[in-house]
């Protein structure tokens, strides 16, 4: 039986629409959570997917040692997590343009070759192309798809790949932009929000990756340059040469090292303080630099092949420049005498302009070296050689500088041996008064100390074979200590004797003895002669110090001082081989000397009126200053005879008496008859 549907009273109807109602309601609730939840999760989804990126971004960059290793990686990550078809890199050089550093990614390159094509290579000033934009404004901008069609400059290419929109991001150290981030995509870049914060964080790791890039490369720049020039240390030199001298086998050019000295440096440094010689430095390399990337830019614009110059600073005042790939050994030369030139204006320093010679040393490269070291070695010998002139220059090493060096240096090494094994001995020569036809004709007045070396092998050897490498070497300060000491002690046991016999003190002989530049400019010299005085007991106006015109080219004003010194003490003082150097009569005038010793050059060549003529002019100026005078070598009786006619008042020579060992010139003291008593 069928059941009849009972209407629902009311109330009931209203309570069921209501529930029904509640029901739609919860439903939509639920719907609603349930959409939340979904969109709760998608955006939890994105931020760790984002946060791996990011991750991975970080890691990249905290594993690349420079901004060309991390940049591909980062373009890819970025493109890839974004789905854009190509991303692309600018540096930022200067602050003045953005240069694609020909790093960029895109999953389909086939398809993307136009525009990759189109931006490799580019450089896009402030203010041009999408890269010049973010550069002039300093923040991201975005390229639609109808301004990409419009004004992009590389739309045609960006339409041939499909490509809708791009964006462009700075990469920021501080205020300023090192790098540009482009990237490209074949839809519209929609969620701007997501992308900058994705882009942007990419882009602060990039920073610290070429921030860490700019520290180690001042890092490295200030461990291989000179703080002071800024030119480059002996640490990337020896780099540099080492390469070149290895590339030589393979090259038909050569190589050449210039050492390079600043003349009387030293002087400046003394006289206006370090600071003022640390501006001659600076002016001295930018001068230098100046001129020979001057020299290179000439030779590259020329048909020849180029050369390459390696300018460095590798000590106070030094200076190396190595030339490589060199087509023709003459550029050394050229390249010399323009340094040398560059060096004639004078340079300001402490209110007052000062001059600069330079010594410089060049070798070449050749078969006989081993080693760029060995090449270094001879340009320096070379500038030796060049300074040792006193007025610096240019000298190239040959084979017979090089032999001479060698020898110099065995020498030196003799001459160390020698003072260690007191091999040397004094030999004397009489000085004798030749007298105007008076009473003193043909006495005795005293004896110049003449220093022999007793070599084991090669018998006596006389000064002036091992003099001036004993001078070069610095041991003439040792040597002529010792000649000091011997001679004052020689004379004073035979003053001693003399006195000890009876003959009158007026009588006494006096010791003449050659002091050396070197030795006469130690800063100790003239206390070193009190304290020889003082321990040896020799009567001070019985010693003469014999100097040439070389101290006082070197140093007139110390001369005269020590000079000053020694004569107030007593001691006699002599201008040697006067008449062979400058024969500058200021210095005769200046310098507080008693005695001149004409050189024997000008007696040897007596037969001649015109070495007459000077030796005249020379007694009148002698006599004008009242200084006595000496002539040395008179060989024969002529000239002895001469010599006393033009009224000179002493003489020495083979003629008179030849240097003899210490007890056979001793025993001329005595008069005929009588003996010494040792
Ligand atoms: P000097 O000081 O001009 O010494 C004179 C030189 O002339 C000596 O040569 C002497 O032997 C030589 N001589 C003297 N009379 C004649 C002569 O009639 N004819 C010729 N042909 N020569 C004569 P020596 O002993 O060979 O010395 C040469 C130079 O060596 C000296 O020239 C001096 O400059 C230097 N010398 C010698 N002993 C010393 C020393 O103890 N210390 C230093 N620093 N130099 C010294
Ligand atoms: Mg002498
Ligand atoms: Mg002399």
């Amino acid at each position: 039986m069928k059941q009849e549907a009972i209407p629902l009273p009311d109330d009931a109807a209203m309570a069921v629409e209501r529930l029904e109602r509640l029901v739609q309601r919860e439903r939509e609730g639920r719907l609603q959570a349930e959409a939340i939840a979904e969109r709760g999760l998608r955006e939890l989804y994105e931020s760790q997917v984002r946060l791996a990126l990011l991750q991975r971004i970080t890691d990249c960059a905290n594993r690349s040692n420079d901004f060309s290793e991390a940049i591909g990686e980062v373009l890819k990550e970025i493109c890839e997590h974004m789905n854009w078809a190509f991303g692309t890199a600018y540096r930022v050089e200067g602050g003045g343009a953005a240069v694609s550093c020909d790093a960029w990614y895109t999953a389909e390159p086939a398809k993307l070759f136009p525009l990759v094509e189109a931006t490799r290579d580019r450089t896009f000033p402030r203010g041009e192309g999408l890269p010049g934009r973010v550069l002039r404004d300093g923040h991201p901008h975005w390229i639609d798809e109808t301004e990409l069609a419009a004004h992009a400059c590389r739309r045609i290419a960006a339409a041939c790949c499909g490509v809708r929109s791009a964006c462009g991001f700075p990469v920021l150290i501080g205020d300023e932009i090192v790098c540009v981030l482009e990237f490209f995509s074949h839809t519209s870049m929609l969620d701007k929000d997501a992308i900058l914060l994705t882009v942007t964080q990419a882009a602060t790791q990039l920073a610290r990756v070429i921030e860490r890039e700019r520290a180690r490369a001042t890092l490295l720049h200030d461990a291989l340059h000179d703080a002071m020039t800024g030119l480059p240390n002996r640490t990337l030199l020896d780099e540099r040469s080492r390469a070149a001298f290895e590339r030589l086998p393979e090259s038909r050019e050569g190589l050449a090292v210039l050492v390079i000295d600043l003349d009387g440096f030293k002087a400046i440094n003394d006289k206006y303080g370090h600071h003022a010689g640390d501006i001659v430095l600076i002016e001295t390399a930018r001068r230098f630099d100046s001129v020979i990337t001057a020299r290179m830019g000439g030779r590259r614009r020329g048909d020849q092949a180029s050369w390459r110059a390696t300018l460095a600073r590798v000590g106070g005042d030094e200076f190396v420049v190595v030339l490589d790939a060199l087509p023709d050994p003459a550029i050394a030369m050229d390249l010399s005498g323009a340094l040398i030139d560059a060096l004639k204006a004078p340079i300001l320093v402490a209110d007052e302009y000062v001059n600069v010679g330079l010594s410089i040393g060049i070798a070449h490269s050749g078969t006989s070296y081993c080693s760029v070291e060995q090449l270094r070695q001879d340009a320096d010998l070379a500038m030796y050689e060049a300074k040792s002139g006193g007025h610096g220059g240019v000298v190239t090493f040959s084979e017979s500088l090089g032999n001479e060096r060698r020898n110099r240096m065995a020498l030196e090494s003799e001459l160390r041996d020698a003072i260690r094994e007191k091999q040397f001995t004094l030999y004397y020569q009489p000085i004798f008064a030749l007298g105007k036809a008076g009473a003193n004709t043909g006495k005795l007045r005293g004896f110049e100390a003449l220093i022999r070396w007793n070599h084991p092998d090669r018998g006596l050897v006389e000064p002036g074979r091992f003099i001036p490498a004993a001078e070069a070497g610095g041991l003439i300060v040792f040597i002529g200590d010792w000649v000091l000491r011997q001679a004052c002690n020689a004379m004073a046991r035979l003053h001693a004797e003399m006195t000890a016999q009876g003959l009158d003190p007026g009588e006494l002989p006096y010791i003449s003895i050659n002091i050396a530049p070197q030795q006469f400019l130690q800063p100790t010299f003239s206390s070193h002669v009190q304290r020889v005085l003082l321990e040896t007991g020799v009567p001070p106006e019985l010693v003469r110090l014999e100097v040439t015109e070389g101290v006082a080219i070197i140093d007139p004003d110390q001369t005269r001082q020590v000079l000053e010194q020694v004569r107030s003490w007593g001691v006699k003082t002599s201008l040697d081989d006067f008449g062979t150097g400058y024969s500058s009569l200021s210095y005769l005038q200046n310098l507080p000397f008693d005695t001149l010793k004409i050189d024997r050059s000008f007696i040897a060549s007596m037969d001649d009126p015109k070495s007459r003529k000077i030796i005249r002019a020379i007694l009148d100026l002698a006599s004008n200053l009242n200084l006595s005078v000496v002539a040395e070598g008179i060989e024969t009786m002529e000239q002895g005879a001469s010599l006393r006619e033009m009224g000179c008042e002493y003489g020495q020579g083979y003629h008179l008496g030849r240097p003899l060992d210490e007890a056979s010139a001793f025993a001329l003291v005595w008069p005929e008859g009588t003996a010494s008593a040792a």
